[in-house]
Formats: structure tokens, sequence, C-alpha cells
């Protein structure tokens, strides 16, 4: 009996103790933070964490903390996230979106997303124990028999189950009726016909107008996926809000002032994507390959793709495009970027909203080619401060996340990547990680 007692107390003791009260879970003192708002970066900040999130921001140091991380000479900014996300095979790339502090993503359908395969994927990234992003996502794609994605990509694509196939107006409101019972951003609707033979029409402008108006009525918005400017005006003459790609349109700000009337009265959200434009060069490219192997990050048969005779040909095929386009025989990736990102500062300074976002796939990689992604925005002339921005605040507000994402601010999750080098330095410097933070916990990076 005495023992028990004694045991009872012992226990008593070490539960007492080590449930004694911090004040915070985890404090980083010392550090340089960017908070992604846009706001100037801040020096000798201290942060302190608690239940995952953020309940201090102090110019003096914190006291009180269970965990601490002194981040003196280190750099703090949000968690990234990455707007345009297709995966298979989840429970390998979600740690390597974390591997690259990219802790919220936007997957915007894709050929295994029925709706059980996006429930397991939000349910892993609810937990904290392996890691995994925080998953957003839209419904299944919306396009037309013969149309992208379906004939451009290889997939289980099942009507109904994986993608929603539209043969009549009729048929909208019930398939948005349907979807909207699920915790999708928005609808995926695909504009786009497809860049190969056999040739189809694109979408008729009645459907287009009809999943909007229906978006609406159910209280969701519609992600549209367009190849060209004559495909994003469709999207604006129908109302619609968020626009997944860049990719394929070219302002002319003397020529198409029509258009860019109606951007501004829709005031659509934008993703960017520029690296699926990097990503179909990669094969020519050797060295950016040997730079990716040498992440030891991804799996060694999948460099063999830069060495087929296809993918070449198709490298080649683009490279020739841009030959074309800019009329000179050396096309760089800095002048594939510097078109582009001229009329993604423009259209900012004028309140239209960027994030970032990669379309993962060909040589378009889970996490590192976010960082892709923001040194193409930063070659094109983007400053370093509104590219982050871009990465962490603008993607949480495209997701309605913006109480609780997108920064770190009082009261918000804490999500954040310690970096060792000033990103605003140079956006490279966004690879140098010390530490992954998802909601105030150190998460394990993968082991090279
Ligand atoms: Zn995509």
């Amino acid at each position: 009996m005495r023992y028990l007692i004694y045991l009872v107390l012992v226990c008593c003791f070490v539960a007492c103790t080590s449930n004694q009260q911090h004040r915070f879970d985890l404090v980083i003192s010392n550090v340089n933070l960017i908070d992604g708002t846009g706001k100037p970066i801040q020096s000798n900040v201290s942060i302190g964490i608690k239940d995952g999130r953020v309940t201090a921001i102090d110019s003096v140091s914190i006291e009180g903390a269970k965990n601490s991380i002194d981040g003196t000479g280190k750099f703090l900014i949000p968690g990234l996230f990455d707007c345009h996300v297709h995966t298979s095979e989840f429970e390998k790339d979600f740690p390597r979106f974390m591997h690259y502090g990219v802790t919220s993503i936007f997957i915007t359908g894709g050929s295994s997303c029925t709706n059980e395969y996006y429930a397991s994927m939000r349910s892993y990234g609810n937990q904290d124990t392996l890691p995994a992003p925080i998953v957003f996502h839209t419904s299944q794609h919306f396009t037309m028999e013969g149309r992208h994605p379906l004939k451009t990509y290889q997939g289980n694509w099942e009507d109904g189950k994986t993608v929603f196939l539209l043969n009549d107006t009729l048929q909208i409101e019930n398939l948005v009726k349907e979807v909207t019972q699920y915790p999708i951003i928005g609808i995926k609707l695909t504009i786009e016909d497809g860049p190969h033979p056999p040739w189809v029409e694109r979408m008729p402008q009645a459907f287009i107008n009809k999943v909007q108006k229906e978006a609406m009525n159910y209280d969701t918005e519609v992600f549209a996926h367009v190849s060209d400017n004559v495909e994003l005006e469709m999207a604006m003459d129908a109302g619609i809000q968020n626009i997944v790609h860049w990719t394929g349109i070219d302002i002319d700000f003397q020529r198409d002032t029509v258009l860019l009337e109606k951007i501004y009265q829709v005031r659509p959200s934008f993703i960017t994507t520029f690296m699926i434009d990097k990503g179909f060069l990669y094969p020519l490219f050797p060295e950016w390959v040997a730079d990716l192997r040498q992440e030891n990050v991804f799996d060694e048969a999948y460099f063999e793709n830069a060495n087929k005779p296809e993918f070449l040909a198709r490298a080649e095929q683009n490279m020739g495009f841009w030959r074309d386009y800019f009329q000179k025989d050396s096309v760089k990736l800095a002048d594939i970027a510097a078109f582009q990102v001229e009329d993604i500062i423009a259209l900012s300074e004028n309140g239209i909203r960027f994030a970032l976002g990669t379309d993962t796939g060909f040589f378009v990689m889970p996490g590192y080619s976010l960082h892709e992604e923001m040194q193409l925005l930063e070659m094109g002339g983007m400053e370093p401060l509104d590219i982050i921005k871009m990465g962490t605040y603008n993607a949480a507000e495209m997701m309605h996340a913006q109480d609780s994402l997108g920064s770190i601010e009082m009261g918000k999750i804490a999500n954040m990547v310690l970096l060792d080098k000033n990103p605003l330095d140079e956006i490279r410097n966004t690879m140098a990680i010390n530490t992954v933070i998802k909601r105030g916990k150190v998460q394990k990076r993968i082991e090279k």
C-alpha cells in the first residue's frame, strides 16, 4: 500500500512537471522576420507559438518556452503554398513538399482524384505525425468528351468519378450540387480543347456561363483552365474569378484593351505555373537535371526521362516555338520569364492577385519546383518580397484561408520555414532551409 501511494505520488509529480504551464510550446528567438504580407523585413524578432498558433510576436526575447530555436542570423518566412498540384502518389509526394517548406498545396484535379482519393489526401494533410502539407482542392475536372485533359494525358479518367463530361447545360446544376457536398475550394473547369489533334471545338460559351452561374448559386467559385487570350476572354465573359494557369496568356497592353477592360471588371485571381515552360525544356539542359538529381529526393528512374527520344524531341519542338516567338536563334530561360513577368507586374500593380503554382508533372517536381517557380519570377524582374507574398499571403487569400494561413501574424497557424540565408538578397536562398514548421511542430525532412 505504501508502495502504491509512493507510485501515485511519483506519477503525479511527473505529470505535474511535464504539464508545467509553459507560456509557449516553441519560441524562435532573435530572427529576421519576413511575415508574408509584403511588409518589409523586421530584424531581431521573437515568435512565440502555443497550440500550433502564433501567440506572440515581440521585439524582446520571450521567456517561458518548452522548446526554443535560436534564430540569430536566420530568416523566417511563412510556410509556402503551391497552388497548382497534381499527384497520383501522394504518400510519396507529400514528404517532398514538406522537405522544401511547402506546407500547403492546392490540388486541381487529376486522373486519380476520386472523392475517396481526395478524402485520403485531406486526412493525411490534417495529421501532424507524418510530414504532409495542408490540402486544399477543387472538384474533379468539368470538361467535355474528347477534350483536355482526357485527350492530352492518359490516366484513369472515368466520367462521374475522376472527371465530369458535360454534354448538356441541363446537367450542370445537378453536377454542381453534387460536388459542392464535398469540402472543395471550387469547381475545376477546363475550357481548353487540348493542344493536339484531333481538333475539336472549345467548350461553348453557354456551358461556361452555366457552370459559373450554378457555382454562384451553390456558393462556390470556378477555377478555369485556359490556354490563351481567347479562352481567358471567354472565362471573363462568364465572370469566372480564378484562372489556374498564366501559361499561354500574352497581354499586349496596347492591343488587348477589350480583354483588359474585362479583366479589370471581373478582377480574377491567377495562378502562375511558369514551371510548365521550364519543365518541358528540361531534357535540353543537362545542368538542370544534374541539380535536381543532386537533391537526392526524387527517384533515380525518373531522370531517364531526360534522355528519352520522345521527350527530347518534344523539348526541341518547344524550344523551336520560343525561337519563333522571340525571332532569335538562342533563347534563354530569362527571355521566357521576362515577357510573362512584365505582364504580371503590370496587372499586380493594378490590384490583380497572383498566387504561385507549378502544375507538378513532367520535370515539375513536388516542392523543389516551387523554388524554381520563384526563381523564374525573379529572373523576369519581380522583387523577392513580392514573390514571397505571392507564394504565401496571396495564395491563402485565394483559398479563402487568410484568417488562419499565409502569413506570420498573431493568431495564425504556425506554418513557417526558417532559412539560413536572406531570400531578399536572392530568391534562390529560399532553398537554404534550416527548419520546416507545421502547426508549431518541427517537421521531419527527408534524410539524404
Ligand atoms: Zn494542372
